[in-house]
């Protein structure tokens, strides 16, 4: 009697490939990792973006992605 209703639903065609991790681009100012598309585009994030252009240091705790 089959009963793996919705437990084993095969991928879509096409989408199974697509699911790689973006690869990670980060600021070219603070080195953080970008996650909106603008920031991703410019490789400058808006906090960096919008900081003026004199080299403040802050510290940040920031988990990284690990294998990358
Ligand atoms: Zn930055």
């Amino acid at each position: 009697m089959k009963d793996q209703r919705g437990s084993t639903e095969p991928p879509l065609p096409g989408t199974a490939v697509e699911r790689r991790p973006a690869p990670v681009v980060r600021c070219r100012r603070c080195h953080r990792p970008l996650r909106s598309p603008e920031s991703r585009w410019e490789k400058l994030g808006r906090h960096c973006a919008d900081a003026p252009e004199r080299t403040l240091v802050y510290v940040i705790d920031q988990e990284q992605l690990p294998g990358i």
